[in-house]
Formats: structure tokens, sequence, C-alpha cells
């Protein structure tokens, strides 16, 4: 008879918050409400992927969501520019696309090249197709708690804290890094579920005093190993949005987040997996904000056709 002493311990580690599960749900609402649309509208909205100068970690992304595109039923159109382009060009080819009825939603693939301004790019592309929220409208929209395209790596951060359960209201929630992509949205949207909000960046002095003091905590500076263990307080929730590429210590390479997963695991009450974290959800939070682009400016240009039939 076995004893319970004589079994293995059992192997205590933290919760982890896989994003893949709540991806897959997302994805399977999206293919059905894509085919829903496309019975309505009679053809499938296109999400255009703009690419300047060819980027091989950009390849990996957006063969990536050039793949989840095709699994809900979206037509996924790659725009691929030389790198010798003019800003100029590049705002004409967006406008373009902005013009273009077949084409509900627009993302630049970053970083662009040092020649081409971000700002002049961002302004060009219409809000309404604006799907991952760049344009100063939609950020705009989000800093008075508006409705507009949210950020989907921000919005990723947050739902899988809201999706895993956690509660953020009256939380100290600390977020690392202030990015207009990441860190300055999720920051915005934590407030807006009510966290009591910290923002750190690469000024803070003393990360750990902060850090220390965090019931959840959102990394997200692109360091791989900024946090370590002794950097956290028992139990705390951590989402780590990093994605790095290291070496693995065999000649090859692997992927990591900005926590140093194998001190912190002992610490942690829950963490985000890097790979497997946030980055699943952020496609599918992307193409959600397609569906909705694609619902609005069908029904608008109805509501227009109508219009004009009625003169
Ligand atoms: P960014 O370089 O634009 O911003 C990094 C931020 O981190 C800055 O605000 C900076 O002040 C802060 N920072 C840098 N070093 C720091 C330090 N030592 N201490 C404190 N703060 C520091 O990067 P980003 O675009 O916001 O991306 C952040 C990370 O998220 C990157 O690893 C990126 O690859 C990853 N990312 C993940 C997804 C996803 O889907 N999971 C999507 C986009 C970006």
């Amino acid at each position: 008879m076995s004893d319970a002493r004589d079994a293995a311990p059992a192997v205590a580690g933290p919760r982890l918050l896989t994003g893949s599960p709540i991806a897959a749900e997302i994805r399977a609402g999206l293919t059905e409400d894509f085919a829903a649309f496309k019975e309505r509208w009679g053809r499938a909205p296109t999400l255009a992927i703009v690419l300047v100068g060819a980027d091989a970690p950009s390849a990996v992304y957006l063969q990536q969501i050039l793949r989840t595109c095709a699994k809900v039923g979206v037509e996924g159109r790659l725009v691929e520019i030389g790198a010798e382009v003019t800003p100029d060009a590049v705002c004409e080819e967006i406008e373009r696309l902005n013009a273009d009825p077949e084409v509900a939603g627009i993302i630049v693939q970053m970083p662009l090249p040092a020649h081409i301004p971000l700002r002049t790019v961002i302004d060009s592309i219409d809000p309404a197709k604006d799907i991952d929220g760049i344009h100063p409208r939609n950020a705009g929209l989000l800093s008075l708690g508006y409705d507009g395209f949210l950020p989907a790596t921000a919005q990723a951060s947050v739902e899988i804290l809201k999706r895993s359960g956690i509660e953020i209201a009256g939380k100290r929630v600390v977020v690392i890094g202030r990015s207009n992509v990441v860190g300055k949205p999720a920051a915005l949207l934590l407030m807006r579920e009510h966290g009591t909000v910290t923002v750190l960046h690469s000024k803070t002095r003393d990360l750990g005093h902060h850090t220390r003091d965090a019931e959840i905590l959102i990394v997200a500076a692109g360091r791989p190993g900024l946090v370590t263990g002794e950097m956290l307080s028992p139990g705390v929730v951590v989402v780590d949005v990093g994605i790095n590429v290291v070496p693995d210590g065999q000649g090859g390479e692997k992927l990591v987040g900005d926590v140093d997963f194998e001190s912190a695991r002992d610490v942690v009450g829950a963490i985000t997996p890097v790979p497997g974290g946030v980055g699943p959800l952020t496609n599918a939070l992307l193409l959600s904000h397609l569906l909705r682009a694609a619902t609005d400016q069908a029904e608008r240009a109805a509501r227009q056709t109508a219009a004009e039939v009625a003169k």
C-alpha cells in the first residue's frame, strides 16, 4: 500500500496565464461572425498590412497574422514597399488603402526605416480603418475613456487578466514601459478598470522599490531579464508582454519575455508565459477590431447608398 509520504512531492508552480485557449475561443466566435458578415455583404473584409522594407522578425509575425486571417475568413493583403521609398509615397499608398472599399483595416508594421517619420505615416491612416489604435484620434478617445480602436497588445495584456478572473479594481497595478503602443495605453486601460496605476520607465530610479509594491505587474520594456524574483512580492500577478530573441545556449535562439521566469516562478501567484501568453491574444483581438471596422463601414456605405436612392 502506498503511503502519502512515499509519493513524489507535488511540483508547486505558479498559475500560468496562457493566452492560446482564450485566443482560440475569440477566433471561434470571429469565424462565425465573419461568415455572417460575408453572407450579409457578399464578401470577406480585407486586412491590409503595410510593410516598408523587408525585416526578418516582421516576416515571422506577418506570416502568423496572415495565417490567423485565413483561419477566421478574412482576406489578408500584404502591401510590401521597398525601403528606398519616400515618406510621401508611403502616405500615398496608405491613402489608396483608405479609399479602397474592400479594405476594412490597415496596420503598418513597425519599425519603419529611419528616414520615414512615424508621425506622418500614422496621421495618414483613416481613423476608421486604424484597427491597432495608433492614430491620434483613437489614442485621444482612449485617454478620454471613449470608444475607439484600442492598441491590440495593450488590450491583450488587460484582457488576459480579466478573462482569467483576476480582479483589477482597487489593486496596486505597476506598468513597466510607457510606449504609445503598449505601456501607455495599457496604463490607461488599467485605470479604466479602476486599478491604482503606477507607470515606470527607463528613467525610473530603483525599479524594485516600485515593483515590490505591485499586486499586478505588467512588464513591457523589451529588456530580457529586467524583472527578477527578488523584485517581486509573493503572490503578485505578472503579465510579461516582452518578446525578446536571445541565444539558447546551444547555438540557436529562443524567445523570452522581460521577466526572469526561473527566479520569478517561485514568488509569483500567476504569470503569463513567453511565448504563449499575451502574444496569441493580440492577433485575435486585432481581428475582432477588424470585424467592428468592417461592419461600421459596410453599414455606413449602405446608408449612403439608400440616401442617394431616396434623393
Ligand atoms: P519600446 O521600446 O517602444 O518601449 C519600451 C519602454 O520600456 C519605454 O517606455 C522605456 O522607457 C521602457 N524601458 C526600457 N528599458 C527600461 C528599463 N531598464 N527600466 C524601466 N523601463 C524601461 O517597446 P514597445 O513597443 O512598448 O514593446 C515593449 C515590449 O513588448 C517589447 O519586448 C516588444 O517586443 C513587446 N511587444 C509584444 C507584443 C505582443 O503581442 N506580445 C506586441 C508588441 C510589442
